[in-house]
């Protein structure tokens, strides 16, 4: 018989992928001996099973979770539902990968009519007791029957005006009571007819089916693709006896980490509130009091408190972030995890660690999540521009970088600026999960409620994205969309700006410019590219991005699309010339002008490049891409070439077709213009013949031909290509060498690799179009129908961002032996932007790619990956 249940003591810390996180360092805590209060796991197959059952819980199951919670009852001394002291529980969410505010908790469950009335004499203090139930009916309607909150929120406010109050805690027990009352009657008329469940099995029950349901709710989903986590993992539930941090002044209950999260600086750094609920703290409905005010309200707790958040990060030999209650003095952990952290602080705690003797180098580099170095990158204010602005208010720097965007109050509406290609700052009384798309649209965020640890906080911190919360001066007005703060108002749409490393609030918009790196960012590079396999080489096409990408560590150009050199405008009406000639002669005279400023710019690469390779790829798109369509632009090129308007039109009209990106490019061009070739392999070779001379650099240009599905078109243009290339060689007296290979970008290409090995040199799986062709999905298109695909459940992420590893993966894999086998050594690296995506890096290391090329921002992520993937790799090996 399948095991789906787990009392705390009966699991440990590795058991992550059955009990999730939440799940695994309960029973490892406990079993450290730390005040826990006790409970069980509903196991992650458990959650998989009830999808595979229909989504309804198997009867061995529900008989395995009453078992544990009969166990339960036994360890407290208490009974669910009992009349006299009943044992309440929460019940939370726990996947393997925290994923936080994605699921749903309920707290006080196992309260009913009678239970509430025992629960009060046993606390001797009944306005706890139905403020709990309250609450409890609260969040379960509003979570397990989707009752929305609002209508328990208009009760709240209508009896508080009955009673001409302003505060819940003004209300009494009477008044509780009504509440209760009506939240009932509320749940009733919303469930058609039927009661608050009074059973506390059946509430359990329902309790737990929520959490399954929440796995797969819309947030979840997008929340696990932004995050590459699998659908099929599942979540755990975790049923824990209840403790009460709103019993008074000597309760309490917080959120600590053992360094910043922010910077990482070592130290203790949290907040806490005092007789409040953990929610009231995860929320940020009130705003709370710095963790460092415990040594003064209840220094024993304190002193306890700090002795085991050290014990448990030298436990863990990493940054802990725990949440604990204190109840009447006795302080309880209600969980621990690997604390979720900026960049720069993940850099420096990994550093530290390293260097306080409590990890490896390696385990540093396994430490930094490659995609957060993106907050690297991220922009400061440009101090000059800083000056001159206004501060309007200030708040805490709950997640650092600088923002400038127009104001919007609703993720929707922050969502749909964004997409009309407006930069966005989204300004909310308090974020809660169902924000997620407008948060990751927006620049920056602004909250007027929450502290560090509020959901804002998290998930910005997260995302990299600058956040500043907390802002209680503010006067929000969501409905009349305006908010007033430092004697302005401020509408939306109106610019400003945030700095979420200060917590300052700006007028208008402020210039932003690019992160500068620390000391740490390098150790930590040093040691991947210690540890790492596979080069890292960038897509660059002009001098400045190859610079910025060999600062960022590129060891070259795996991809230069030379079309990317023919927009300027001097330079468009050239080849747009050229493409409408209709004679060889005339296209060659137009190649001829092209040949100066192509040959200019592979200098000025090479030159930027000091030696370290480039991979020059001959022109690739479909030439109607280049062809004028502006009535000013046709009339230039017309008087130009001699020729009426209307006869440009025409001409163009001709380059019409039905699917261009299967038309008439890549390697097809040089088919039926051998003269393409010939003008780029004379700028290729001339420009490294002279950079070699000039500079001294060993250059050996590798050229790439396109879009090639057989052996005999390859051929055909590498014949052109050689014979161009002698001919330069002959006339410089040079005896430099070049290497000529292919894409491997076209299903075709990849089926036949072996042959085609024949004719290349090296490989560049060009993965965009790969995915395109295998797919058949357009890589201009996809994003249209791609949302209508995951929540179908078909596909999990867009293959154009991560490589489809089942089909797109199988093709490389193969194509890398027979290529292999055909031509031993032959180099081989991807150039699609897989290249920076950490996933499919690890997925190149395995099929024992070479090189991965990416854009010159990706390249220190994929650095970190590659090295991720070696050391990993040498662990399964
Ligand atoms: C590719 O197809 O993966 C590639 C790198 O080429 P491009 O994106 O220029 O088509
Ligand atoms: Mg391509």
């Amino acid at each position: 018989m399948t095991k789906w249940v787990y009392m705390f003591r009966e699991g440990n810390a590795d058991m992550r992928n059955l009990l999730g996180g939440k799940g695994a360092n309960l029973a490892e805590m406990t079993n450290l001996g730390l005040p826990i209060p006790q409970g069980f796991t509903v196991t992650t197959e458990a959650c998989t099973n009830y999808y595979e059952n229909g989504e309804q819980v198997s009867d061995e199951i529900r008989q395995q979770i009453f078992a544990a919670l009969g166990k339960l009852e036994q360890l407290q001394g208490k009974t669910f539902g009992d009349v006299g002291d009943p044992l309440l529980v929460s019940v939370r969410s726990g996947a393997r990968a925290s994923m936080p505010g994605m699921m749903d908790t309920i707290l006080n469950l196992g309260l009913n009519d009678e239970a509430v009335e025992g629960f009060a004499r046993k606390t001797g203090n009944p306005r706890f007791a139905y403020d709990s139930y309250r609450r409890f009916i609260q969040m379960y309607s509003d979570v397990v029957m989707e009752v929305p909150k609002s209508f328990f929120e208009k009760i709240i406010d209508e009896v508080k005006e009955e009673k001409g109050v302003h505060y819940d805690t003004e209300l009494t027990v009477e008044d509780l009571k009504v509440l209760v009352g009506r939240f009932k009657a509320v749940y009733k008329e919303a469930m058609g007819g039927e009661e608050f469940p009074q059973e506390p099995r059946e509430q359990l029950m329902g309790a737990v089916q929520a959490v399954f349901r929440s796995w797969d709710n819309p947030r979840a989903i997008v929340y696990r693709r932004m995050n590459d986590i699998p659908g099929d993992w599942g979540t755990a539930v975790n049923v824990q006896a209840m403790v009460f941090g709103n019993m008074g002044d000597t309760s309490g209950t917080g959120v600590a980490f053992t360094r910043n999260p922010s910077t990482g600086e070592k130290g203790i750094y949290g907040e806490y509130l005092i007789n409040a609920q953990g929610e009231d703290v995860v929320a940020g409905v009130r705003t709370p009091q710095p963790i460092t005010k415990l040594e003064e309200d209840m220094p024993e707790c304190y002193a306890e408190f700090m002795e085991l958040a050290m014990k448990l990060e030298e436990h863990y030999r990493d940054m802990q972030d725990m949440e604990f209650t204190i109840q009447e003095g006795k302080l309880y952990f209600l969980q621990t995890r690997n604390g979720k952290r900026t960049a720069p602080a993940a850099l420096r705690i990994a550093c530290e660690l390293v260097d306080e003797g409590k990890i490896t180098e390696e385990e540093a580099v396994l430490r930094i999540e490659a995609k957060s170095l993106d907050q690297l990158l991220h922009p400061t204010f440009d101090a000059g521009a800083l000056k001159a602005g206004k501060v309007i208010g200030s708040a805490l720097p709950a997640s650092p970088g600088a923002a400038a965007g127009k104001v919007y109050f609703t993720a929707d509406e922050a969502k749909l600026a964004h997409e009309r290609g407006e930069r966005v700052v989204l300004v909310r009384l308090e974020t809660s999960p169902e924000d997620i798309e407008g948060m990751h649209a927006a620049e920056g965020i602004l909250t007027a409620r929450g502290g560090m640890t509020s959901h804002a906080a998290v998930v910005a911190r997260g995302m990299g994205t600058c956040c500043v919360s907390g802002c209680g001066e503010i006067k929000m007005n969501e409905d009349e969309r305006y908010f007033e703060l430092g004697g302005e108002t401020v509408k939306e749409g109106d610019y400003i700006s945030l700095d979420g490393t200060t917590g300052r609030i700006y007028l208008g918009d402020i210039r932003t410019k690019e992160a500068e790196i620390g000391g740490n960012f390098q150790r930590i590079m040093d040691w991947a590219d210690k540890y790492r396999r596979m080069q890292v080489r960038t897509n660059a096409d002009t001098p400045a991005d190859t610079k910025k990408a060999v600062e960022l560590g590129a060891e070259g150009i795996g991809l230069c699309r030379t079309e990317h050199m023919f927009f300027e405008p001097e330079r468009i009406p050239k080849i747009r010339k050229m493409i409408l000639s209709d004679t060889p002669e005339a296209r060659e005279a137009a190649l001829s002008e092209l040949i100066p400023f192509q040959k200019g710019d592979f200098k000025a690469m090479y030159e930027a490049l000091e030696g370290r390779p480039m991979t020059v790829r001959y022109l690739d798109p479909p030439l109607h891409e280049f062809v004028p369509t502006s009535p000013e632009d046709i009339e230039a090129l017309a008087a130009e070439m001699g020729l009426s308007a209307d006869e440009v039109r025409e001409k163009c009209d001709d380059l019409h077709e039905f699917n261009p990106m299967m038309g008439h490019r890549g390697c097809r061009l040089p088919v039926t213009y051998p003269e393409i070739a010939r003008m780029q392999t004379r700028a290729v070779m001339e420009a490294a013949i002279e950079v070699k001379a000039e500079q001294g650099y060993d250059i050996v240009p590798e050229i790439m031909i396109p879009l090639v599905g057989e052996k005999k078109e390859l051929k055909f243009v590498k014949d052109i290509v050689v014979e161009t290339a002698e001919k330069v060689k002959e006339e410089k007296g040079s005896d430099i060498a070049y290497h000529i290979g292919t894409m491997i970008e076209i299903p075709r290409a990849a089926l036949l690799a072996d042959e085609i090995a024949e004719e290349a040199e090296f490989f560049s799986f060009g993965t965009n179009d790969l995915t395109q062709m295998t797919f058949g999905f357009s890589r201009d298109d996809a994003g249209k129908f791609l949302d209508a695909y995951y929540k179908a459940k078909i596909y999990e992420s867009d293959p154009f961002a991560r490589l489809d590893l089942n089909g797109v993966g199988q093709l490389v894999e193969m194509a890398a032996e027979k290529g292999r086998k055909m031509r031993p050594g032959i180099k081989l690296g991807i150039c699609g932007e897989h290249g920076g995506d950490p996933s499919s890096v690890e997925f190149c290391q395995k099929v024992g790619l070479d090189y991965v090329s990416c854009s010159p921002y990706r390249v220190p992520i994929a650095r970190l990956a590659a090295a991720q993937a070696a050391i990993n790799h040498e662990k399964t090996a």
